[in-house]
């Protein structure tokens, strides 16, 4: 099907909720250059992206099963609807100030929709008509997100998807920064999410990954990014200026988290992380521990009826 155009004005639709799971599940991470196969080696990875780091850092099995055993990790509707748009606007944003205008956008959704339709993830969703339109409606509604946050024709954009590979104290990096501005006291770091804004509390823990994208500019340029911020379209920007101090304070955390997962690697140990995020997490069929604590949860109605763990448990049981 066409990406026809056939969206209601934001004015006139039911707004459609972007983020429908916890959300650290449903943020969308285009920027971690996460890429199975390149993250994987002989049992050491050869490099760390940001949301590789993040999940290890969450549940180190549930890394091992990515990363090391590459289990399927299928995305769902809300990141492969965070994809298209991402494309979107990496589009939109190279054009000249100018031309970003809504009515690009929406050319330029046209032109991606083939892409996106003829993606076997997005094939496998198996979505109905009605489905597929509330699928082009949510994208459209990221995009559009974009007007509720920033004027794109103010923007001087000087990278897009910038892909950044650099030794960070002694940690083989890899990343790929959505957008990298020029303001007029320095480089600004720039990421999307189409996933739900933090509350206050957690926003610090946000920011922790666009830090690590201003600490790899710095390597690649020799000087520092002044801000990095988080453009949760058609919510708000999440942003940090960027110091020594909490450079180092990331850059710490990643190096930690490096030398404990080498050591994880030489062992091959992998403790399991249970939590809440087990009834999410896709690799729970094949972890023992994840299983039981999901099952304890729904003993005890601690379990959303939508997490996709309870198919699992329902199929084995
Ligand atoms: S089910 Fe839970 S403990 Fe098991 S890998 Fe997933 S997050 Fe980790």
């Amino acid at each position: 099907m066409e990406f026809d155009g056939d969206l209601p004005d934001a004015e006139q639709g039911t707004i459609v909720r972007l983020d429908e799971q916890p959300e650290s599940i449903a943020d969308v991470d285009h920027a971690s250059g996460a890429d199975p196969a390149d993250d994987r080696g002989a049992h050491v990875p050869r490099y760390l992206s940001p949301s590789s780091s993040s999940m290890f850092q969450q549940c180190p099995r549930k890394w091992k099963h990515r990363y090391l055993d590459g289990y399927p990790d299928p995305p769902g509707e809300p990141a492969l609807a965070g994809t298209f748009a991402h494309r979107v606007l990496e589009l939109l944003l190279q054009e000249e100030p100018e031309a970003r205008t809504r009515e690009r956008a929406r050319a330029l959704a046209r032109d991606v929709w083939p892409e996106t339709a003829q993606n076997p993830e997005f094939v496998a969703l198996a979505l109905d008509d009605d489905a597929e339109r509330a699928f082009r409606w949510r994208g459209w509604q990221a995009i559009e997100g974009l007007w509720a946050i920033e004027d794109p024709t103010s923007v001087e954009v000087t990278a897009t998807e910038q892909d950044v590979r650099v030794t960070i104290d002694s940690v083989p990096f890899r990343g790929i920064i959505d957008r990298v501005d020029a303001e007029p006291d320095g480089l600004v770091i720039a990421d999307y999410k189409s996933g739900r804004a933090p509350s206050e509390r957690f926003a610090e823990d946000r920011l922790k990954q666009v830090l690590l994208y201003a600490a790899a500019l710095t390597e690649v340029h020799g000087r520092r990014p002044v801000r990095a911020r988080l453009l949760y379209l058609n919510q708000r920007i999440v942003e940090v200026g960027v110091t020594e101090a909490n450079l180092g304070e990331a850059v710490g955390a990643l190096r930690d988290t490096w030398e404990t997962l080498l050591r994880s690697c030489e062992a091959d140990t992998f403790e399991a992380h249970t939590g809440p995020l087990c009834a999410w997490c896709p690799f729970v069929a094949h972890c023992p521990e994840g299983r039981a604590e999901v099952e304890q949860r729904r003993l005890a109605g601690r379990v959303r009826a939508d997490a996709p763990a309870l198919t699992v448990l329902a199929a084995a049981s």
